[in-house]
């Protein structure tokens, strides 16, 4: 299938096109390069530098390598930057997003894939957390996701479109070529690893959760697990939305996460304990039974340690991210 990825040179993206490559299809970028690396993407994979609001680019990059799925992940994701600057969320996620449907809708491409988040759902009342849960969100950046679902609800059905959304809960891991490099970067992750290599001590925001141990509890799902998903849900054909959670249901407090990049990296990994950063969840943990069920998903790297060694991994051959690649 020929697939255009928004997004493409981002961490996920540029990981959702190793797979698609693997798996036979021809993926296409569009990519404003505002974030991501070009770098992160093989030399022979076709790119197009552009914004998602740009719809006559768009269109035109639909027709000239005739795309018959669009993937849609450019969009912004710091949590806390969306709390300041939440109207730049709206137009970059939801605007993007409509732009997107437009351009899809104007050519005749009919299937979507679109990342959206666990940020939806807020604190939930129960975990793990299905599809049908209250959507609550926290921040500025989940709203904006479950503002562009609800667009897709409506447009999906009234234009014939697949649209598939799926809710990501927190990707980690890299492959060999691929792994989390951001600027600014905010994940956990690759903030604990970072602090590893440069032996300096880890914040934790905020030690005062209703949780076990007092930090806040996270899905970790390794990054190539969640491309999968992604080809998995190009093989969708009925009009309309499916929204499907995308983690391991494990859930693994702050703490946690150190004490496992103690393990796999050897650092010691102090701690210096924060206040709370704002806009954060309390506990996500997924229900992954749907789209195990629907779509034959199944993580195949759902062990912690395994994500996090890849990350070292990657960091360690990769010591100024994409500068050096
Ligand atoms: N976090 C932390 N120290 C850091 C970075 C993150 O304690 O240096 C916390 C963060 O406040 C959040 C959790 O780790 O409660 C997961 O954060 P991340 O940004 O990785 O994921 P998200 O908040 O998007 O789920």
């Amino acid at each position: 299938m020929q697939v255009l990825v928004t997004g493409g040179a981002g961490y996920i993206g540029s990981v959702i096109v190793e797979e698609l490559v693997r798996a036979g299809h021809t993926p296409v970028v569009y990519d404003a390069l505002a974030k991501g690396h070009l770098k992160a993407l093989a030399p022979e994979i076709p790119f197009v530098r552009g914004e998602v609001a740009d719809a006559d680019r768009l269109r035109t990059a639909l027709l000239e390598y005739q795309i018959e799925a669009v993937i849609h992940m450019a969009g912004l994701i710091e949590v806390g930057l969306s709390v300041t600057n939440p109207d730049r969320f709206f137009e970059t996620n939801v605007g993007g997003t409509i732009s997107v449907l437009r351009a899809m809708i104007d050519v005749g491409v009919r299937k979507l894939v679109f990342s959206s988040t666990a940020a939806l759902y807020g604190d939930p009342e129960q975990l793990p957390i299905a599809e049908d849960a209250p959507t609550q969100p926290t921040n500025p950046y989940g709203q904006s996701k479950l503002m562009a679902e609800q667009m897709m609800r409506w447009v999906a059905p009234a234009h014939g479109l697949t649209c598939t959304a799926l809710r990501y809960f927190n990707a980690a891991g890299a492959t060999e070529r691929n792994g989390e490099m951001h600027d600014p970067e905010t994940h956990l992750i690759p903030l604990v690893l970072k602090a590893a290599a440069e032996k300096r001590a880890i914040p934790i925001f905020g030690t005062d959760y209703p949780t076990a141990d007092g930090t806040t509890v996270r899905d970790y799902v390794h990054v190539v697990d969640l491309a999968q998903a992604h080809l998995r849900a190009l093989s969708r054909e009925e009009p309309g939305l499916r929204i499907y959670n995308v983690g391991n249901g494990n859930g693994y407090s702050v703490r946690q996460v150190i004490e496992a990049a103690r393990e796999v990296t050897g650092a010691e990994l102090p701690i210096e304990e924060q206040p709370r950063r704002a806009g954060d969840q309390v506990a996500t943990v997924a229900s992954s039974e749907r789209i195990r069920r629907e779509l034959g998903w199944e993580p195949q790297h759902a062990d912690l340690r395994d994500i996090l060694g890849s990350a070292w991994r990657w960091m360690q051959s990769h010591p100024k991210g994409y500068e050096e690649a």
